[in-house]
């Protein structure tokens, strides 16, 4: 019986250095954005519950790599940082889907982010937007509508979704509008004037 504990447990190992695998190609995609390091804390995480596998296999074929550590001891080690980990992956994923599908925020709160961000009264923005734009796709033609709040939604990061432009009548915005094209996100620079009237468009990209 402990024999095939100790199999089960050098599976488990196993799967853990896959995960290992995907865990450090992840940090060497983010390194160059210097958004790696949450993940080199799971990466060390991955390795902690790697020794303790191996540990406990060992310990099931009665060898005893750490005759201090007992058992219950490292389960309850691997227990408590499981939990961490789990936390941690939690977390990052609820960036990583805020970034890409933007945050859950309501119209109102998003225009007052907007005012935050621009430095305008809530109700001076609200005087000047319209409940509707719309800009057509260039790649699959279609229409897309969006409001101000949709733009402030898809931008977590707000100056990376909403350019202000200095131009000699005034200031001029732009705003990266999100599109789901087919099987892939694209944004669609949109300009809009100081009285946030639409004015122009450019060629999309994909996100
Ligand atoms: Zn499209």
């Amino acid at each position: 019986m402990l024999f095939q504990n100790a199999i089960i447990v050098t599976i488990g190992a196993i799967i853990l250095t896959v995960g290992l695998t995907f865990s450090i190609n992840i940090i060497r995609i983010l390194a160059k954005y210097n958004m790696a390091r949450p993940w080199i804390l799971i990466v060390f995480l991955i390795a902690f519950f790697f020794l303790g596998y191996v540990f406990t296999a060992l310990r099931f074929l009665n060898i005893n790599l750490l005759p201090g550590v007992t058992l219950e001891g490292l389960v309850t080690a691997i227990f408590f940082f499981g939990a961490v980990f789990v936390l941690l992956l939690a977390f990052l994923n609820r960036n990583l889907f805020a970034s890409i599908f933007g945050v859950g925020v309501s119209d109102s709160k998003a225009i007052h982010m907007l005012s935050d961000h621009l430095k305008i009264p809530v109700r001076q923005i609200y005087s000047m937007i319209k409940p509707k734009y719309s800009v057509t796709c260039d790649i699959c033609k279609k229409q897309v509508d969006y409001t101000i709040a949709d733009i402030v939604r898809s931008h977590p990061r707000l100056e990376r979704g909403i350019i202000v432009e200095n131009a000699m009548g005034g200031v001029n915005y732009r705003f990266f509008v999100r599109h789901y094209c087919g099987k892939e996100v694209r944004e669609i620079p949109v300009r809009h004037d100081s009285k946030f009237e639409y004015r122009s468009h450019g060629p999309s990209r994909p996100v």
